[in-house]
């Protein structure tokens, strides 16, 4: 990532913010070594934040066969309705429960030479975390799961133009991509692949849970 900041023509001590989706440690893990590199203010939302300071049990690092230890301090805890300022361009929070307790998804608008466009980014879409087992031996309640689907219910009504995720395996991300590097600079937009990705989740979820 350093690498890429580099390659784009800036450095890490540009950043100012570095906003996190959810307190899992392939999301934030690598915050403290950020930190070090930079002055930026460290956000994510607010029921997330003990994980970041000090919970990192349920980080989610087990999963990758590691340890979360490398805890680091939040600077801004962020609630649905916030708004965090980055020169002229505001991105707006919302809370999405469901993946974690504390799970944001961010919207924002760019201005491009031939229109603005809304980008959106889903906070979280794995449902692995919501089984009883996962719940239980997490102290988490059972309630993330009706959660959930409340909140990609509540994103799908949002219009997208340009769908950003946190993981490009799980959206058609790498589609629109060939299509940018065979020519056609504007692929990315297209407001039909935000409804799909909710289709595709929802499909997940009730797969894992069959009613
Ligand atoms: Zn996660």
């Amino acid at each position: 990532m350093i690498d890429g900041i580099y390659r784009l023509g800036f450095s890490p001590a540009d950043i100012r913010y570095v906003v996190h989706t959810h307190g899992h440690c392939d999301h934030m893990g690598g915050s403290r070594s950020i930190r070090d590199l930079t002055q930026a203010s460290f956000c994510i939302g607010a029921d997330d934040v003990d994980v970041c300071e000090h919970r990192g049990e349920l980080s989610e690092a087990e999963l990758y066969g590691v340890e979360f230890t490398r805890h680091f301090t939040i600077d801004q805890a962020l609630y649905d309705g916030d708004t965090v300022e980055v020169g002229n361009t505001q991105v707006s929070c919302v809370h999405t429960p469901g993946h974690t307790l504390g799970t944001m998804s961010y919207f924002f608008t760019i201005n491009g030479e031939k229109g603005s466009y809304r980008v959106g980014m889903q906070g979280g879409p794995g449902v692995h975390t919501l089984v009883d087992e996962y719940l239980n031996g997490h102290d988490l309640p059972e309630s993330l799961r009706d959660s959930y689907v409340t909140s990609i219910d509540r994103l799908r009504q949002e219009h997208v133009d340009i769908h950003l995720t946190g993981h490009a395996g799980q959206s058609s991300i790498f589609q629109p991509k060939e299509s940018v590097d065979s020519g056609d600079p504007l692929a990315f937009i297209d407001p039909n692949r935000w409804p799909k990705y909710f289709d595709y989740l929802e499909t997940g979820f009730h797969k894992k849970f069959p009613v």
